[in-house]
């Protein structure tokens, strides 16, 4: 008999409304736990001002779409006029995923992966989540727009998750994710 195989990551998907602050939050969430592993999305938005380069992989609509044909995502949807993929995961023996993703591929990902772990995040109020959402420099128009497409997701994003974390102090929100994330390793 050889080695005990590897078990098969866990995978976390981080969803919630926009403004909620998921990507302070899983930044927050690798530094503290190396075994976890955050996979970086593909995007045909435009990099913002003030923007990490590492924050997605910025791409053209041409390269995009040769990626979907040969099936290099393992969701991607459109989301307010861009796309946003996840390349099919890749992870080192040993670590677990971590997804920061719409509720259109929270859908996507728990359909191929039903034992994949959705935490959705909630903001503490509507205005705060303005205020985010404000801050980033956004035209008032894709503001508006993003805060709708807010309200929109919140209750299919509920419906489909296992944990809903509100987001009122980052420290205190990151621990409960990283309890959250101990418990379902105990778990298998
Ligand atoms: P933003 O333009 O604010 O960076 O992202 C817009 C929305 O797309 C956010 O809700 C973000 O979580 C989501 N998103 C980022 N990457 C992906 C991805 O690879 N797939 C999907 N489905 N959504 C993504």
């Amino acid at each position: 008999m050889g080695p005990a195989p590897t078990p098969a990551p866990l995978i976390f998907i981080v969803s919630g409304p926009g403004g909620v602050g998921k990507g302070t939050i899983v930044n927050a969430l690798v530094e503290r736990d190396p075994r976890l592993w955050l996979s970086r999305s593909w995007t045909t938005r435009e990099q913002r001002p003030g923007e990490a380069d590492a924050a997605y992989v910025f791409t053209d609509r041409a390269a995009f779409e040769a990626r979907i044909a040969t099936g290099g995502f393992l969701e991607w949807t459109e989301f307010l006029g861009n796309y946003y993929g996840t390349p099919t995961p890749d992870p080192r023996a040993g670590r677990d995923v971590v997804l920061e993703i719409e509720v259109d591929g929270a859908r996507q990902v728990k359909a191929v992966h039903p034992e994949a772990i959705l935490i959705f995040v909630l903001p503490p109020s509507r205005d705060e989540q303005q205020r985010r959402l404000r801050g980033r420099g956004d035209s008032e128009h894709k503001v508006a727009e993003r805060l709708q497409k807010a309200l929109d997701e919140e209750p299919v994003g509920m419906a489909l998750a296992d944990h809903v974390v509100v987001n009122d102090d980052l420290e205190r929100t990151v621990q409960e994710m990283v309890d959250i994330i101990g418990r379902h390793r105990i778990s298998v």
